[in-house]
């Protein structure tokens, strides 16, 4: 058989932050394991802890949009939905001196009407070991591990300590395996 030297590829990316409790020992293990991803950060925790947004893009690391006050877009008048949006914009755009580029909605939620007048591109996901629910490390890891495949958009949420460490955890087996971390631009262009 012929040896595939060409590595998997695979995103991580996390919802939810800054935490700033767990964010800045998640940033340090990915530094550390050499690993790029890409943060929707909520804009009202942005603008608590800019000092951390700074060390995403300093890192390499992709920095998006979460909405402002973690909304489920879809349940609000179009207006309101895009005040959602662009008010997290500025607040990343002031910290970061860079215009945001992806999107992701809480819970997935988007409608067309919304998606016409947003000009950001949308990022869902395709491996979700629910780890707000369980907050559970070996559990997260087990199922992103079992789960996963090829060109697959990890979610997880840098709120929690046990999600923080299923990630570099769930680094350290994927590399083991033969894959390789991108920023999902990688994925998705
Ligand atoms: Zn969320």
């Amino acid at each position: 058989m012929k040896q595939n030297i060409e590595r998997k590829k695979v995103a991580l990316t996390f919802d939810d932050g800054p935490s700033e409790k767990y964010t800045p020992i998640l940033l340090e293990g990915l530094k550390k394991r050499g690993v790029r991803a890409a943060f929707f950060l909520v804009g009202e925790n942005a603008r608590e802890n800019p000092k951390l947004v700074q060390q995403m893009i300093k890192d390499g690391h992709i920095v998006g949009n979460h909405t402002y006050t973690h909304v489920q877009l879809n349940g609000m008048t179009v207006e309101q939905a895009m005040k959602e949006i662009t008010d997290t914009n500025d607040v990343l755009k002031k910290i970061t001196g860079q215009q945001v580029v992806y999107i992701r909605p809480p819970f997935g939620a988007f409608d067309e009407e919304l998606d016409e007048k947003c000009d950001m591109i949308q990022v869902l996901w395709n491996v979700d070991p629910l780890d707000w629910k369980c907050q559970n490390c070996s559990t997260v890891v087990k199922r992103v591990v079992e789960n996963v495949q090829e060109n697959d958009i990890i979610l997880l949420h840098d709120i929690y300590a046990s999600s923080v460490e299923a990630a570099l955890n769930i680094i350290d087996v994927l590399k083991e395996q033969g894959y390789e971390f991108v920023t999902l631009d990688e994925l998705l262009l």
